[in-house]
């Protein structure tokens, strides 16, 4: 048949092992996911209370323009409800990006090592992806990455704080980026962990959506707000550039009831607030096993944390399974020797420490 050539050796996203066959491989009473960088305390308890008492038509077609939440949404964030595009995920943004602005006359350009999809639907739209090595700190090189900027390039991938290294690109830098990059190449700006930023290097980058009408920033609700079942996110940029994304977007991409979910998740800023403060806390256990440990670690402004535990990490990951803890391999991500771990609750960063603390101990005797 004729599918796209690009098409050839393409994998299909692959989802670790689930809960339930962990369990059973390792005959464990208990398997603690710290993989994919959920909120270990789940959601606002207020969203499974709405849905209870939700009176959905099932019958109905969702709102297709997901008018209430984006009223929400629009006067949480100060901007017009004009300024936001929803997707089945942030993930389906990225994907609506690449349906709009790739081809293969047009290239974009983004870091190596970063958040997969952006490479991933670029290849599928036959365009290159210009790949720039990440800085020693995990950071992007803006430098290096404006050097790869051509007439040819429609577009340029920051995730800011980066996955997987949970490195933050510094505000200043961003933006030093934008007032260099020519006017027509869209810049996105993936912000998937911008609620647990906490640095002072990062300024609010809604402000710049005025100045540079080519920058589209991304959130979502999978991540802090703990919703990532229902598969919310959004894009928010110029009234420009969302006008000439909406046309690529599905009719009814959010279901009713993740409408519901996510703007009622949205009104609770306290339990965003107190997933904040856990997750400091939890990222302190992290730092001081490896001080203690002598083991590098990137700065994270995330809910995870990649560690440099100085041997195979497929090992390590298999090792951690077998114990009842699954995360992710650095292999996987590109980064051999490292592990990514999200961040969880205290009982289980204490558990998973003690188990990889029998690793990288047993290492270095
Ligand atoms: C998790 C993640 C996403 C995708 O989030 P969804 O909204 O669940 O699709 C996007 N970008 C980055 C960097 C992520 O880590």
């Amino acid at each position: 048949m004729k599918f796209k050539q690009q098409l050839k050796g393409l994998q299909a996203y692959k989802p670790g092992r689930t809960m339930d066959e962990v369990k059973k491989q390792f005959g464990l009473q208990e398997v603690i996911k710290l993989a994919s960088n959920e909120n270990p305390y789940g959601s606002s308890p207020k969203v499974r209370e709405a849905l209870t008492n939700a009176s959905l038509d099932f019958a109905l077609y969702p709102d297709g323009y997901a008018s209430s939440l984006r009223e929400a949404v629009a006067a949480h964030l100060s901007v017009k409800p004009e300024q936001l595009i929803f997707g089945n995920g942030s993930d389906e943004v990225i994907l609506l990006v690449t349906r709009a602005l790739l081809s293969p006359e047009v290239n974009s350009v983004g870091a190596d090592i970063t958040f997969s999809q952006y490479a991933h639907n670029a290849r599928i739209e036959g365009s290159p992806y210009i790949a720039v090595p990440l800085k020693e700190d995990g950071s992007h090189d803006l430098d290096a990455m404006l050097d790869q900027v051509t007439e040819e390039t429609a577009v340029v991938w920051i995730c800011n704080p980066n996955n997987p290294t949970g490195t933050l690109t510094p505000s200043k830098e961003i933006y030093t980026f934008l007032q260099k990059v020519p006017n027509d190449v869209l810049i996105v700006l993936d912000e998937a962990y911008y609620e647990y930023v906490s640095s002072e290097d990062y300024e609010e980058s809604l402000s710049w959506i005025q100045e540079f009408p080519n920058l589209l920033i991304l959130r979502t609700f999978s991540k802090a707000y703990g919703l990532a079942a229902f598969r919310v996110g959004y894009g928010v940029g110029s009234e420009e550039v969302v006008q000439q994304l909406e046309p690529t977007r599905e009719p009814f991409n959010n279901t009713s009831i993740s409408q519901v979910a996510a703007q009622v998740a949205l009104a609770d800023q306290q339990f965003i607030q107190q997933t904040v403060e856990q997750n400091e806390k939890g990222k302190q256990q992290y730092i001081e096993f490896c001080n203690e440990h002598k083991l590098r670690y990137y700065p994270t402004e995330t809910n995870f944390i990649l560690i440099d535990i100085e041997q195979d990490s497929d090992e390590a990951f298999h090792y951690l399974m077998s114990k009842g803890y699954i995360i992710r391999s650095g292999k996987s991500l590109g980064l051999p020797g490292t592990i990514r771990i999200t961040i969880g609750t205290k009982e289980q960063n204490e558990g998973l420490l003690r188990e990889l603390s029998h690793l990288v101990s047993k290492e270095k005797v």
